[in-house]
Formats: C-alpha cells, sequence, structure tokens
C-alpha cells in the first residue's frame, strides 16, 4: 500500500490522479501524477516509431491502460482524466497531431485526443512536448510564480515553448513555438522544416555530433570522445581543444537564439533544459556573457537564463499537470 506518512484512510481513499503520457521519437514514459505533482506510479516503452503509427499507438493505449488499472486499483485512487505530450506539432483544440515528420513516421494527422476519450471514458489533453515541459515547470519547477517565460528543451533536435501571461502561447493551431526553427545564420546549411541556419542545426545533439565531426576533419584528428553533446561537454571540462571549438560555436548559435527570444518576449526567465545544458554552471555562465553582449540591457537584466528545474520527468508530469491547470 501507499500511505504517505501521517495519511489517514480518508484523505488516502479521496486522492486524485491523472495518467500523464510523454511521448518522444525513443521513449513513450507513462506515469500516475496527481495533483502535486508527485509521482505515484510510472513505466517507460520503446517508441520503435519506425513500425509506423498504427503500433506508436498501440503501444500508448497499452501503456495507458497499465496505468488505469494501476490507479483504480492497487492505488485506489480516482483518475480525472489523461494528458499526453507528444513530440511534433500537435492541434491544440482537436488533439489531433498536425504534423510529426521523420521522428514518427506515421503520427501526423493521428486524432490522440478522440481515441483515448472513445477508449478509456476519460477526458483527455493533447499537447507538444514541450509545451508540457514548460506547464511542469511553471506549477512545479524553476517557473513557479512567474508569468511570462521561455523554455528551450535541447534533444535529438531543439524545442521549444513560450508562456505569456500565465498562457502558452500558440498560434493559429498551436504550431507557435517552435524555437529551434530560428535562424541563427541566415547563410547557414539547409534544414528539414525550409529554413537555413537553424537553431536546431548548431544545439541539438544532432546538430552537435555534425558540428564535432566537421571540427574534427579540419584538425585532422581522430576524436578521443563520443561526438554527441554529452562527449563534447566531458572533452571541453578536460580541456580539449577541438571540444573547445565546436561547444564555442554551440554558445555563439544559442546566445544568438536566446537573444532573438529575448528581444520578442520580454520574458522573466528562458529555461534550458537536456543536452549541453548539463554541463551545468560553467556552460551557463558562458551563455550568459554572450546572451548580456548581444541583448538591450534593459530586457537582459530582467531575464533569468536558468537550468530547468526538473529533470528526465517533466514531460510526465506537464502532461498530467494539463488536467489540473487546462480548464
Ligand atoms: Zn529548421
Amino acid at each position: 500500500m501507499l500511505y504517505e506518512l501521517g495519511m489517514t484512510q480518508e484523505a488516502y481513499d479521496m486522492r486524485e490522479a491523472a495518467i500523464g503520457v510523454d511521448i518522444g521519437g525513443t521513449k513513450i514514459h507513462f506515469a500516475v501524477v496527481d495533483s502535486e505533482g508527485c509521482i505515484w506510479h510510472e513505466s517507460i516503452v520503446q517508441t520503435d516509431a519506425q513500425r509506423g503509427g498504427a503500433e506508436v499507438l498501440n503501444r500508448m493505449l497499452e501503456g495507458i491502460d497499465n496505468m488505469r488499472q494501476f490507479a483504480e486499483t492497487e492505488g485506489g485512487m480516482t483518475l480525472k482524466g489523461i494528458g499526453i505530450g507528444s513530440a511534433g506539432q500537435i492541434d491544440f483544440a482537436s488533439g489531433t497531431v498536425a504534423f510529426a515528420g521523420d521522428t514518427l513516421p506515421g503520427w501526423t494527422g493521428m486524432p490522440l485526443k478522440r481515441l483515448s476519450e472513445e477508449k478509456f471514458n476519460l477526458r483527455t489533453v493533447v499537447d507538444n512536448d514541450v509545451n508540457v515541459i514548460a506547464v511542469a515547470e511553471k506549477h512545479f519547477g524553476v517557473a513557479r510564480g512567474l508569468s511570462s517565460f521561455v523554455c528551450l528543451a535541447l534533444g535529438t533536435g531543439v524545442g521549444g515553448a513560450v508562456m505569456e501571461d500565465g498562457r502558452l502561447i500558440r498560434g493559429a493551431f498551436g504550431g507557435a513555438g517552435e524555437l529551434g526553427h530560428v535562424s541563427v545564420n541566415f547563410q547557414g546549411p539547409r534544414c528539414y522544416c525550409g529554413n537555413y541556419g537553424c537553431l536546431e542545426l548548431y544545439a541539438s545533439g544532432t546538430g552537435i555530433a555534425r558540428l564535432a565531426e566537421a571540427q574534427l576533419s579540419r584538425m585532422e584528428r581522430t576524436a578521443s570522445w563520443e561526438p554527441h553533446s554529452r562527449g563534447v561537454i566531458v572533452a571541453w571540462m578536460n580541456g580539449e581543444p577541438a571540444a573547445s571549438q565546436v561547444l564555442e560555436t554551440v554558445i555563439h548559435a544559442l546566445s544568438a537564439g536566446i537573444s532573438s527570444f529575448i528581444h520578442t518576449f520580454n520574458p522573466q526567465a528562458v529555461i534550458l533544459g537536456g543536452g549541453v545544458s548539463e554541463a551545468g554552471e560553467p556552460f551557463f555562465e558562458a551563455l550568459r556573457e554572450q546572451v548580456k553582449l548581444r541583448t538591450y540591457p534593459s530586457m537582459w537584466q530582467t531575464a533569468r537564463l536558468v537550468p530547468a528545474g526538473i529533470g528526465v520527468h517533466s514531460g510526465v508530469i506537464g502532461a498530467a499537470a494539463q488536467i489540473w491547470f487546462y480548464k
């Protein structure tokens, strides 16, 4: 049994929960989450995205069903809804995937909200995976008490979310906040979105690997480190010159992007999670120095540049939080 210390049987019986689902290109993460953001049960399955949208959907529905069974039996909880955060662009009103691309082949057009509500008879809210991270940070993380902030999620790609006056900026259908596809080099390489020199080409795991390989071939060196973000960070901390060059490019690209976001949104904070942001304070110090040089002092003074407060669970916590905080 999952009694918390000092909890009465009555309080335990009245405990309400929501199911949170975080769908990425590699893994699907499920959790039973209460309104305070505490996780009571969780599981992770491989997405196996190359098997196609129907298979990913089956895995999603099966995972939700497992969480439902836990919550209603062993957990003794009342389920209030299902919150889903998915990679790709989401049509927020209908809860349908508007565009998912190569990360999730066959996922475009999937009516997630309708399918989940039909199967489980529980209110379902679907949003983009980075939008739900912003919700988690606002209610349980570093953005508590803030009404205007920007989130950047550095992963295989670069995702973004913008909160203004306590609400996510959604745009025409829900696609707003694609901050990874803001150009930081108009003469840069072509991106799959159509633009040139997108931030994602320099600050994502894939982008950093590309920069590292190019840098090593220029120096006619083979790497003693893996050319992905964690490998580059470790080598940078050890003073490896090729890694330092790569990280300098990443910092310049990120600072150009962040300065543009500060000028556009005048946020109280810019929150960075995943990828190179895990390099910690020396990385943030170098980044702040560059952003400051590129930004109107009035706007820099009011914008904090900080690491995300919630780690790998931010997706499921934020996905579930939609049930409590989106009415
Ligand atoms: Zn792009």
